[in-house]
């Protein structure tokens, strides 16, 4: 057994050293791809790096797997359990490929020259640079949208990279510290003790279920003086809240954030915040509004998405973008709307499917064989641009000619066969979400599946666990996030700050 565990462990070992790569080649058509999130990570992983000369541009240098994000500010799970080096995936692929840590500022679409500048904190002579591309492809996903609500930038807290989650982990811990502050005032307490979520879609809906259960698990035993007075609202512009679940999991859904304390303001819209205080709109049942204050310790801010900077100036700069809003506007094979040359995937596009990870992840596996396919085709056309060259000059005998015809008609009817690539399509395959409570809420395309899910709870919870842990990439973060799920049952999670 301890023979096969360490040829086990070596194998492992040696896979994260692989060596015989073949070199980066300038000399082939150069393809930029912006972003290491779902899109461009599924793309790489797809792409035959060998027929371009790749180069990567992400402001991070890992693979965040983001629907196990709202698990990490109370430590369900590690934040390095759901982070893939980007360099992992790269140094596995046949042909090497470039990765510059830095962010997309500017796309000359005229001149295909992209603009990139390293924005990390210890930063060499070298600042800003740019890329000459042949091909690009914007898979930089989006920024999170605050409409511009005076305040939330300011004291809000987003959930979207791993800097939001330790900022609300941080955040959590010190307001219930602040709360036991010696003297501090009844008011002062109980406004210090109220998480306030704001967005009613999964982002919010999970991460107010994953804080009632650090609360119930773990908080209330160890800060026993806090229990009566930390509460969790949930707020929502719209009349309900996940609107893409049916009623009935959405009543399901509201039951067990009733039963956890949890609650749910829903037609009240997020209007200003300041330091102390959220101030809502409130629609009443006889359609008028009401102002109030809303007294907060944390604030998270889980309102939707809107294009990154870099994406909405290019979209300004081509008239086919005009009607563009969540992204740039792509074709049935994911190329940008009036510009040759530049393909847009994931949260940066704007198709007719929701902007999800799943979607993310099938249009970047589609363009990763789009490209296989381009490569494919242009090694076939000078294949028989060879073959007829052959024909036309050389004089063959009729054996000879007889048989490069033959080929020339092969190679015709792979070409034909290759450049008969199909739109993208997307299979939507289901939605998940963590209710809380060990209970969570799935709506599944399998006629079978769907019925056996079709009421959510505890069976569709440890759905919803292996479902993620398969969609991990590697076996290095599926091993990690079962242990941190083995960790918090046998010894509850940490309450340091
Ligand atoms: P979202 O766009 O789904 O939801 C944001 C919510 O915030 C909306 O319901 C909106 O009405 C509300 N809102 C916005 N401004 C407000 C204001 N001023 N006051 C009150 N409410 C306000 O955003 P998300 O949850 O971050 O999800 C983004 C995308 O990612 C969606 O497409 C979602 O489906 C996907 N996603 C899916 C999962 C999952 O399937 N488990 C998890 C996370 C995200």
């Amino acid at each position: 057994a301890i023979v096969g565990a360490g040829a086990f462990a070596y194998v492992i070992y040696d896979d994260r050293h692989p060596e015989n790569q073949l070199p980066a080649d300038p000399s082939k058509k150069t393809l930029v791809v912006l972003g290491s999130g779902w899109a461009s990570t599924s793309l790489l992983k797809s792409l035959d790096t060998e027929n371009y000369n790749v180069v990567v541009v992400s402001p991070r240098n890992y693979f965040l797997f983001t629907p196990l994000l709202p698990s990490t500010p109370t430590g369900t799970i590690e934040l390095r359990s759901i982070m893939q080096p980007i360099r992992h995936i790269l140094r596995h692929k046949k042909a090497a490929v470039n990765f510059f840590e830095a962010e997309a500022t500017e796309i000359d679409h005229e001149n295909k020259i992209l603009k990139i500048r390293d924005n990390s904190d210890v930063t060499g002579d070298v600042k800003e640079n740019s890329i000459k591309y042949d091909y690009l492809v914007v898979g930089c996903g989006a920024e999170t949208q605050t409409f511009g609500i005076p305040g939330v930038e300011e004291f809000g807290c987003f959930l979207k990279e791993i800097w939001d989650a330790q900022k609300i982990r941080t955040r959590i811990m010190d307001c219930v510290e602040a709360a036991l502050f010696k003297d501090q005032t009844p008011e002062e307490k109980k406004r210090l003790l109220h998480t306030v979520v704001v967005g009613g879609g999964p982002t919010g809906i999970e991460f107010a279920a994953e804080l009632a259960d650090f609360l119930e698990e773990d908080l209330r035993r160890w800060y026993p003086e806090i229990k009566d007075d930390y509460q969790v609202t949930l707020i929502e512009a719209m009349t309900n809240v996940l609107p893409m679940f049916s009623k009935k999991l959405i009543q399901y859904t509201e039951d067990t954030f009733a039963e956890q304390n949890i609650t749910i303001h829903t037609k009240t819209m997020v209007k200003s915040v300041d330091e102390k205080y959220i101030s809502v709109s409130v629609t009443k049942p006889d359609g008028t509004s009401e102002l109030q204050k809303i007294p907060y310790g944390l604030l998270v801010w889980a309102g939707g998405n809107k294009p990154r900077k870099v994406v909405v100036d290019i979209m300004k700069k081509l008239p086919a973008q005009k009607n563009a809003r969540r992204g740039l506007s792509v074709n049935d094979y994911l190329v940008v709307e009036g510009c040759e040359g530049i393909w847009a995937l994931g949260d940066a596009s704007q198709t007719k499917y929701a902007p999800t990870a799943q979607v993310a992840a099938q249009q970047g596996a589609y363009l990763g064989r789009l490209f296989n396919s381009m490569a494919r085709t242009h090694s076939l056309e000078a294949d028989i641009a060879y073959l007829q060259s052959q024909l036309a000059v050389t004089p063959v005998d009729a054996p000879a000619r007889a048989g490069l015809e033959a080929e020339l008609e092969a190679v015709g009817k792979a070409l034909s066969r290759t450049k008969q690539m199909s739109p993208f399509h997307y299979s939507h395959q289901g939605s998940l979400a963590y209710i809380g409570s060990d209970k969570a809420i799935a709506d599944l395309q399998l006629p079978f599946m769907k019925d056996l899910f079709s009421s959510g709870g505890a069976a569709t919870y440890l759905f919803w666990r292996s479902a993620y842990v398969s969609n991990l990439f590697s076996l290095r973060n599926k091993t990690l996030v079962v242990f941190d799920w083995v960790k918090v049952k046998m010894f509850g999670r940490d309450v340091s700050r």
